[in-house]
């Protein structure tokens, strides 16, 4: 996966912020290119200290102007500094071709799943400038 520092500085910068509930957000780009990232408020309705959901009008308003081949994933954050997908991320897993980043509170992970697996496994992350 590609993605600027930019954006990297920036998922962290709401990781902080959002501490110790989760944040979240849209990966848009193409390929594995990430263009630019949007955050969404973590609409869950259980623990937000344990468990995210992107709002769906986030991700309607992004489809509904730029198409559904977008959308290359999502990125949430671990308050508890565990960088890997936890069961109840893999229990959310309904697209298995998009990308999960993985933020916390120093570094960002990322991960795809693979339906043959049943499980995450990381892919490499390139930056860019
Ligand atoms: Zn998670």
């Amino acid at each position: 996966m590609i993605i600027s520092q930019n954006d990297i500085d920036r998922i962290l910068r709401f990781t902080k912020e959002a501490h110790p509930e989760e944040c979240c957000g849209l990966l848009v780009g193409t390929e594995e290119n990430v263009s630019h990232i949007i955050p969404s408020d973590n609409v869950t309705q259980g623990d937000k200290t344990k468990t995210f959901e992107i709002d769906p009008q986030v991700r309607f308003d992004l489809i509904r102007t730029t198409g559904q081949r977008s959308l290359l994933g999502f990125y949430h954050s671990h308050p508890n500094g565990i960088p890997t997908p936890s069961e109840t991320d893999k229990s959310m897993v309904y697209e298995p071709d998009l990308i999960w980043v993985i933020a916390t509170l120093d570094d960002i992970k990322a991960f795809r799943f693979f339906e043959e697996q049943q499980d995450f496994e990381e892919i490499p992350i390139q930056v860019k400038l």
